[in-house]
């Protein structure tokens, strides 16, 4: 399996997959239909069935029939093939077999290392084959390496006729990056009982809770008046928009909170004295305090307008995505399918509250239940961004497991 594995997830890599958040074409990026295109060809070149790109929402899926002589629930593998807001251009991967737990010279020319004081957790990676980048690029393991472990389980159970399944349903999407993929996946044709994505990173991680999400998008009118004369009539949409900042809880911001601890995050805002535009994020993994956050945050607009002859601050609040949690719940067996797939080829799983969403947040509120599965990559989005391939291994004995422990239900 491995060397088929490695040979898959670099040729992945090296295509130029980044999502565009200004497109407004789906998929956003042209190479992402080209990559797809390829995908399905692939698909049906091992041997997997019923293998479609769909042209409405970017996404190509496939089935692998079942091989067993009793119905069991129909399981679906997702992953997604765009890559971060980070460059991807001419993306060259570096193998380094048998890692020697020593700083990792990612690019001689341009001097760039990737230290173990600065990156510790690489003391893990002894005697494992790595992939970095070049220290120019992404590697795009986020989520090429989700992609490349289930195409390669899929192939292994092809091969192997042995290793009992039933029916399997796979999905690789476009625009995962910028959340807009996941909106437009078409469930009812997928057709599964339940799923998976694996986009997660090192080995063990397995998520079922993500935060639930909103943006806020402020506009604030000011109004410009010559310094010289702007007593009692200036408005300076700018200040307006500082003392906005700083009336929000102070500690409930990212940099200040782990665990289930929610924030508010002032990610962009731009503007003059005549007029600012920002933008929030307001996060939070329990939906009642979810809820509060954004009745707060309104209140707080509501308390500046009022304190002006007229509204400045127009608010667009609204939703991005919910914690899963609250569906998963209600029929816990299939986080407990994982779990036990994990244990019995020796992975202790490490289950956390995701500081996020995943394309599985989206999913699982159309109705598909879709937790979360390691990849085995690292530092994702940036230059030092890797992968072990034994991680990627892992990740695709996972998919094979939970079909075999499935087969049994
Ligand atoms: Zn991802």
């Amino acid at each position: 399996m491995n060397e088929h594995l490695l040979e898959r997830f670099v040729n992945y890599a090296k295509v130029n997959t980044r999502s565009d958040m200004n497109s407004q074409t789906v998929p956003t990026t042209y190479t992402q239909v080209e990559f797809a295109l390829t995908l399905a060809e692939e698909l049906k070149k091992i041997g997997m069935k019923e293998v479609e790109y769909n042209e409405a929402n970017g996404f190509v899926t496939a089935t692998l029939p079942s091989n067993l002589m009793v119905d069991v629930p129909v399981i679906g593998f997702i992953a997604h093939i765009d890559t971060a807001d980070f460059n991807a251009e001419n993306i060259q991967p570096q193998i380094h077999k048998n890692y020697d737990g020593k700083d990792i010279l990612l690019n001689e020319d341009l001097g760039i290392v990737m230290t173990t004081t600065e990156f510790p957790q690489l003391v893990n990676y002894i005697g494992k084959t790595l992939v970095t980048t070049d220290g120019t690029t992404l590697l795009g393991a986020d989520d090429k390496a989700g992609m490349a472990s289930i195409v390669t389980a899929m192939e292994e159970l092809i091969q192997h006729p042995e290793l009992p399944h039933g029916k399997i349903r796979v999905a690789f999407g476009p625009d995962e990056e910028i959340g807009r993929g996941a909106l437009l996946f078409d469930v009812d044709h997928f057709q599964a009982d339940f799923a998976y994505t694996l986009d997660s990173g090192v080995v063990g991680k397995f998520e079922y809770e993500t935060f639930n999400a909103a943006q806020a998008e402020l506009t604030i009118k000011g109004t410009s008046v010559h310094p010289g004369s702007a007593k009692d009539s200036m408005v300076n949409a700018l200040l307006v928009a500082a003392q906005f900042a700083t009336a929000l809880p102070q500690e409930e911001v990212p940099e200040k909170t782990a665990g289930y601890e929610g924030f508010y995050m002032l990610s962009s805002q731009v503007g003059t004295i005549d007029e600012v535009k920002a933008t929030y994020i307001i996060r939070d993994h329990d939906k009642a305090t979810f809820e509060k956050r954004k009745k707060q945050f309104a209140a707080l607009v509501d308390q500046f307008n009022q304190s002006f002859d007229h509204p400045r601050i127009a608010l667009h609040l609204y939703d991005q995505y919910y914690n899963m949690r609250d569906i998963i719940e209600k029929d816990f067996s299939i986080v407990e399918l994982a779990l036990e797939a994990y244990r019995s080829i020796g992975i202790e799983p490490d289950v956390k509250p995701f500081r996020g969403g995943t394309d599985g947040s989206i999913i699982t509120y159309k109705g598909l239940p879709t937790p979360n599965i390691f990849t085995g990559a690292e530092n994702l989005h940036g230059k030092y961004e890797f992968v072990s391939l034994e991680g990627m291994q892992q990740a695709a004995q996972v998919v094979i497991e939970i079909a075999r422990l499935n087969s049994k239900k």
